[in-house]
C-alpha cells in the first residue's frame, strides 16, 4: 500500500539533502528526533502506516520493501541511507545502493541479518563466541545437542528479536516442540550457558575510521527481553578494556559507519571472568537509550553524525543511571513515573498496547554531584 504524502510533492532541489531511514518503530523514531535538534531532516521508509516514527518525521513513505519504484524516489531524495532493523532485504538495499550510500553498509547487514553468518565471522576474527552448530531439521537438532548437552537454545537464523525465534530445550522430549516453536525455519543451536552478567558494547565509527565508545551498561533480560540496563556495569577494568578491544576489532573488520552495539556474556571462569560474544546489532541499541539522558550525545545524535562523515563527539557520562523498558500495560503508569526525580520518560506512541511490546522506557538518572 502506497499512501499519498509530502514525500510526492518533494522538488528536485531537495535531492541530497535528507536522512532516509528503513524502518519506522522507536528507533527510527529517536533518530529522527535527534537528526532534527541538528537541523537535518529525515524520510522514513516504512511497509507500515501505524509506523510510529512516521508521527515525528517530515517524509515519509509507506511502500513494502520490494516496491522498485518508490524504493528508488526514495534513494534518490536521500544524501545517505541508514537502518533501524536487521530485517531489511538486501535486495531492497542493492537498488538503493545505485543512488546513494549505505551506512551501516550492505556487507554488514549480510552478516548480521544471519545469525550463522554473523556467529562464523566473529568466530574467525579470533574471537570468543559459544560452540553453535547450524540444524535445518529435528535430525540435526538431536545431533547438535550431543555437541552442546542440555540445556540448548535453538535460535532461527533469520527474523528474530526480543527473543522471536527462540525456544529454550531442556530434555530430548522438547525437540520437536521446539522446532514447531520457531516454525521450523533454519536455525542454530548453542548451549545455553548460567552467565554472571550481561553487558553490551556500544560504540560509534566514523567514516574517517576513528571509533567513540560508550561506557558499558549491564544488561538485564526477562523472557529474553531486555528489561533493564543500569550503567555502569559492574565488571573490572580489565574486562571493560577486553570488550572495548572486541568492540574495535568487529567495528574495524566490518569498516563500519554508525553506531554498532555488541552484546556480550560475561562468564565466570576458574582462570577469572571472561566474555563471550553472543550478537551484533548494526544499529541503534535498546541498551543504548540511557545515552539520551546521561551522556554528552546520545547514541542517535552519534549515529547521526557518523553517518553524515561528521565529527564523532567524545560521549561522556555524566550521571550513572538505570533505564527501563516500559512493556506493554506498564506503559499506562507513565504519570507515577513522571514523579520520581531525576526520572526522563520516552513514550514510543504505538497505537496499541500489546503484551512484551516495548512501548516506551525510562531513564532514572543519578548525577554525579548527587552524592
Ligand atoms: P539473543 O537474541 O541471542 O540476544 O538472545 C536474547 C537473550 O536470551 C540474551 O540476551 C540472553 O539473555 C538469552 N540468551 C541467548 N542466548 C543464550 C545462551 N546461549 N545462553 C544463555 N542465555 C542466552
Amino acid at each position: 500500500m502506497i499512501t499519498k504524502d509530502r514525500t510526492r510533492d518533494t522538488k528536485e532541489a531537495d535531492f541530497g539533502s535528507k536522512i532516509g531511514i528503513l524502518g519506522g518503530g522507536q528507533l527510527g523514531r529517536m533518530l529522527v528526533l535527534a537528526a532534527a535538534e541538528m537541523g537535518l531532516k529525515c524520510h522514513i521508509y516504512t511497509p507500515y502506516s501505524d509506523s510510529p516514527a512516521l508521527d515525528v518525521s517530515p517524509y515519509r513513505t509507506i511502500a513494502p520493501y520490494d516496491d522498485e519504484a518508490e524504493l528508488t524516489r526514495f534513494a534518490r531524495q536521500c544524501c545517505v541511507i541508514t537502518y533501524e532493523s536487521e530485517n531489511i532485504p538486501l535486495d531492497s538495499l542493492r537498488i538503493l545502493s545505485r543512488y546513494t550510500s549505505i551506512c551501516p553498509g550492505i556487507d554488514t547487514l549480510k552478516i548480521t541479518q544471519d545469525r550463522l553468518q554473523e556467529k562464523e565471522f566473529i568466530r574467525d576474527l579470533g574471537l570468543p563466541v559459544l560452540p553453535f552448530y547450524p540444524v535445518d531439521n529435528e535430525k540435526d537438532i538431536s545431533h547438535a545437542l550431543t555437541q552442546t548437552g542440555l540445556p540448548a537454545i535453538i535460535k532461527t537464523r533469520r527474523s528474530g528479536y526480543d527473543g522471536k525465534g527462540q525456544s529454550i530445550i531442556t530434555n530430548h522430549d522438547q525437540i520437536s516442540t521446539a522446532w514447531n516453536r520457531i516454525k521450523q525455519q533454519p536455525a542454530i543451536l548453542e548451549c545455553f550457558i548460567p552467565f554472571s552478567k550481561e553487558i553490551s558494547l556500544l560504540s560509534a565509527r566514523g567514516k574517517d575510521g576513528s571509533i567513540r565508545t560508550y561506557d558499558l551498561p549491564e544488561n538485564e533480560h526477562q523472557e529474553q527481553i531486555l528489561r533493564r540496563s543500569r550503567v555502569p556495569a559492574r565488571i573490572s577494568s580489565n574486562l571493560n578494556e577486553k570488550a572495548e578491544h572486541i568492540g574495535r576489532i568487529i567495528a574495524t573488520a566490518l569498516n563500519y559507519v554508525g553506531v554498532i552495539a555488541i552484546e556480550m556474556f560475561v562468564q565466570e571462569s576458574p582462570e577469572g571472568e571472561k566474555l563471550i560474544v553472543n550478537e551484533i546489532a548494526p544499529r541503534v541499541h535498546n541498551s543504548g537509550h540511557w545515552t539520551m539522558e546521561a551522556c554528552s550525545t546520545s547514541q542517535f545524535k552519534q549515529h547521526i553524525r557518523a553517518i553524515m562523515g561528521w565529527p564523532l563527539s567524545d560521549p561522556k557520562r555524566h550521571s550513572d543511571v538505570v533505564m527501563e523498558n516500559l512493556i506493554g500495560t506498564e506503559v499506562e503508569n507513565w504519570q507515577n513515573i513522571l514523579t520520581s526525580p531525576h526520572s526522563a520518560v520516552h513514550i514510543y506512541g504505538k497505537t496499541e498496547v500489546r503484551p512484551l511490546r516495548k512501548m516506551g522506557h525510562v531513564n532514572y538518572l543519578k548525577p554525579f554531584s548527587s552524592g
